[in-house]
């Protein structure tokens, strides 16, 4: 809760701030109120249609109840967003959970260089070994020395075990060979890194597809879960490889990372509408504990208390 108040902390004032600023001197919400309300969502990269979405459902509200108090503008905002994360992620995950009742889990990891995904990675295989299970790291991100050798360092920190073929290896015989790492060493869950360069959307689905099949092909009904790491303090840009990556494969779950270094965390509340894909983890910093699990109610009560 400290983590995720301080994480929030930038996104919170400069939203706060911008409202407060915004009703000053006024009683009731107009429809100057509603512009500036909207341009503030917008700079918050919340997004032009889920900042529509947004300001109408409040509109509508005003033209219900004839008359609206600016005092309670924050509490309707939040009802609303708390409204449009329900809408999308259906399920609040109350804890580090596997992704599936068989052994072992497979998870894909995607993103692009730079989001955070290595980071992400071993603060998710710390927290799955705190709670008793075991964790096979594969490095198949096999375009890049340091995420191999990243990776690397972080599972020796959690104390998981590691599975690599080196640098320039095919990743798809990478993802193969970790889950029948996995399979013969007991292991609870495999998470598995694939490569994060900027490809055309042809490349990107033609190496992910070929990762998914043979992992499905080392183990029936794998892998179970796809994440997609994006980094917050990107705005704007998230959404373009949230794009990029929904299109080129099916992702199933978003870890949105550095919500702590950015004013712009209503990029969470943007990207989960538009993509209709759950965020189940955020990064509130670098430290080995600071990944939580995204929960709606959570998330919007720092945003506004
Ligand atoms: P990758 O290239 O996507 O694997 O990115 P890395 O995992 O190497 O992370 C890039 C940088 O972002 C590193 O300096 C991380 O410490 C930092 N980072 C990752 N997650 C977070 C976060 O939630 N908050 C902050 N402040 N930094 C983070």
């Amino acid at each position: 809760k400290q983590d995720l108040d301080k994480g929030l902390e930038k996104t919170k004032s400069s939203l706060f701030g911008q409202i407060t600023k915004a009703v000053a001197g006024k009683s009731t919400v107009d429809e100057e109120v509603l512009d500036e309300l909207e341009s503030i969502l917008i700079a918050s990269d919340v997004g032009l249609d889920t900042t529509v979405k947004i300001i109408d459902r409040i509109e509508e509200r005003v033209r219900r109840d004839k008359y609206l108090n600016t005092s309670e503008l924050n509490e309707i905002l939040r009802d609303e967003i708390v409204q449009l994360l329900a809408e999308n992620n259906t399920v609040d995950i109350e804890d580090y959970t596997l992704p599936s009742d068989s052994k072992p889990s497979i998870i894909l990891v995607v993103g692009v260089n730079g989001v955070g995904k290595t980071t992400t990675i071993g603060k998710l295989a710390h927290q799955y070994q705190a709670k008793g299970k075991k964790v096979v790291l594969g490095a198949g991100d096999t375009f890049r020395a340091a995420a191999v050798d990243q990776l690397e360092i972080w599972s020796k920190r959690v104390g998981c075990d590691f599975f690599s073929k080196g640098m320039n290896t095919d990743p798809a015989a990478v993802a193969y060979e970790t889950v029948q790492h996995a399979i013969q060493n007991n292991c609870d869950v495999a998470i598995i890194d694939t490569a994060g360069r900027l490809h055309t959307k042809v490349n990107l689905m033609k190496e992910l597809s070929k990762i998914r099949r043979s992992v499905a092909k080392s183990l029936d009904g794998a892998p179970h879960e796809v994440l997609l790491v994006l980094d917050a303090t990107t705005g704007q840009n998230a959404f373009e490889q949230a794009k990029h990556f929904t299109d080129a494969t099916e992702v199933s779950a978003l870890a949105l990372t550095k919500l702590d270094g950015t004013a712009k965390g209503g990029v969470a509340i943007g990207i989960s509408d538009q993509f209709k894909v759950p965020i189940k983890y955020i990064g509130v910093g670098e430290g080995i504990e600071q990944l939580q699990v995204f929960n709606k109610r959570a998330f919007v009560e720092s945003l506004f208390e």
